[in-house]
């Protein structure tokens, strides 16, 4: 069972060469997409489509009576006490939004719009309440990665349990020495008989401590920089296994997010996600490359992946904090006028909604590409990833302006957004090492056109003579304007039936 078509791409210019897909990676079609040839080397391709399914339509209107009639009232409460919203995470569950099926679904959709639609109207409820609902995602989608089949039908229920019987799931990876640069990660695994014994560090880990499965990648080689790293899986309550403080955070406080140490943490071997024989084979072509340090691993896999999703949490409080102050600066008045009609407030509002659209667009591609198989190869999971994380925190800024002193107290929610927008440019990769991945992809690709140039085109060869813009059609285009006075209506109008551009 693959719960992740994104396994097959890395989001910088070092994917290699396109493959086959396996069998697997290509599902049946929704019945509204249309089909086509993609890329050499892929069978087919769904064409990019704005418009929602029915199943979409009504998944986004379910989200958002969630998001609107259970989250935004608890909001502030999970926010000032800091505690787990565990309530929420129940009727999350019993609504069908907290299962590995679920997830299973939204990232099978091949259209690529389901994940940023339902990510989206989660988080314009509440941030933090959000990654505590989603927390088990990203832990499965790392799962999704690295397991075996064996393995993936073992852990991944255990990541969420079922209404009643909830579970929790953590992704360790940063330290406190280091986040960004995860080849320098010092927490280490050490084989001993049939076992794997684990000592390290782990710091804003969330979920940790308090998950059922933790997910955490550990050093096997540590010759091979983040190559020589392993994914293991580390149940809750595993002896050494030490949540030393759950961190005060700025926003998103409705998530736990804590500190970890393993202290001889020992596992059996069948924790190792992958197996032995798959990393002694991943460690020996490290090994055997000369690029040391670069291609494939399972941590920067995960990366890759979650990107687009996490640019979508983004959007959701940026959405909501751009309606917010947009309803605010309808209503206030300053000077004898509505404050949205003074310039100074209008336009700010005016350019963040347009960056929001613009951020949604590049999301929605990122998910889209990822669903279809079709590499990141100008770092278009990072773009989407920057400009929704920057476009949250400019927007949230902006309406605790719009409202001014009612903006800079919790009367309002917009303060507790700002906070929680922050996070976006730090976790999942920060601002600056998104362009780093965006720059060296770019400089990879060498100046090359975008993506669309690389893409099989869609359409038979006559849309190739006659589709719109080919040199026959304005030719006649031409003709025909200059006839128009001397041929009579009936025969215009039959004319430009026939010339309707073929697909
Ligand atoms: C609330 C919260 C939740 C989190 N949840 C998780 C989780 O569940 N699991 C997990 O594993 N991690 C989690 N993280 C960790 C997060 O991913 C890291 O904090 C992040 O990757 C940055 O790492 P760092 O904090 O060590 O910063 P550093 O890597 O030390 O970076 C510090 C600054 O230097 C900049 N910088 C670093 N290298 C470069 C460079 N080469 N060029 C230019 N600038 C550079 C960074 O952009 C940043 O501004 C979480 C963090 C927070 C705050």
């Amino acid at each position: 069972m693959s719960l992740s078509p994104w396994r097959i791409h890395g989001d910088n210019a070092k994917t290699g060469p396109r493959r086959e897909p396996r069998s697997r990676d290509i599902e049946p079609a929704p019945d509204r997409a249309r089909c086509r040839p993609a890329l050499a080397g892929y069978r087919e391709i769904v064409t990019f489509d704005l418009t929602p399914t029915v199943a979409q339509h009504d998944l986004v209107t379910r989200v958002h009576e969630f998001a609107q009639d259970r989250i935004r009232p608890v909001a502030a409460h999970y926010d000032r006490t800091q505690e787990f919203p565990w309530p929420v995470l129940e009727e999350a569950a019993e609504r069908g939004f907290y299962s590995p099926l679920f997830y299973r679904d939204l990232i099978g959709d091949r259209t690529g719009l389901s994940l940023p639609m339902f990510m989206e109207e989660l988080f314009w409820g509440c941030a933090g309440i959000g990654l505590a609902i989603v927390m088990p995602a990203l832990a499965l989608s790392a799962i999704g990665q690295a397991a075996t089949p064996e393995q993936m039908l073992r852990w991944a229920p255990e990541c969420f349990g079922t209404p009643g019987d909830l579970k929790l799931a953590a992704l360790a990876i940063s330290e406190p020495e280091g986040g960004s640069d995860v080849r320098n990660l010092r927490t280490r695994a050490v084989r001993d008989g049939g076992d794997w014994v684990i000592d390290g560090h782990k710091m804003w880990i969330g979920n940790g401590g308090i998950a059922d499965v933790h997910v955490v990648n550990a050093v096997v080689d540590s010759r091979l920089g983040h190559r020589g790293q392993a994914l293991f899986v580390i149940p809750g309550g595993t002896p050494g296994l030490e949540l030393v403080r759950k961190l005060d955070k700025l926003g998103c406080r409705a998530s736990h997010t804590a500190e970890l140490k393993f202290d001889q943490v020992r596992v059996p071997n069948d924790h190792l996600l992958g197996g032995p024989e798959k990393l002694e084979h991943r460690l020996a072509r490290a090994h055997a490359s000369a690029q040391d340090g670069r291609g494939d691993s399972a941590t920067m896999g995960t990366f890759a992946q979650t990107r687009p999703m996490v640019a979508a949490q983004a959007l959701g409080i940026a959405r909501a904090a751009l309606e917010y102050m947009t309803d605010y600066a309808n209503r206030r008045e300053a000077f004898g006028a509505p404050i949205i009609d003074h310039q100074g407030i209008g336009f700010p509002i005016a350019d963040l909604a347009t960056r929001i659209d613009a951020a949604r667009l590049l999301t929605w591609r990122a998910s889209w590409m990822a669903a279809n198989g079709v590499p990141f190869e100008r770092g278009e999971g990072s773009m989407a990833k920057l400009a929704a994380s920057e476009v949250a925190v400019q927007t949230t800024e902006r309406a605790i302006q719009t409202m001014g002193g009612w903006g800079y107290i919790t009367d309002h929610p917009v303060e507790k957004w700002y906070r929680d927008a922050k996070l976006y440019t730090i976790f999942e990769g920060t601002s600056e090492i998104q362009r780093i991945v965006i720059s060296g992809a770019l400089g990879a690709a060498g100046g090359k056109p975008p993506m669309h140039f690389g893409l099989e085109p869609s359409g038979g060869p006559l849309n190739k003579m006659f589709g719109r813009g080919t040199e026959i059609r304005t030719r006649a285009a031409t003709a025909a304007l200059k006839m128009k006075d001397h041929v009579p209506e009936p025969v215009r109008k039959a004319a430009m039936k026939v010339l309707r551009p073929p697909r």
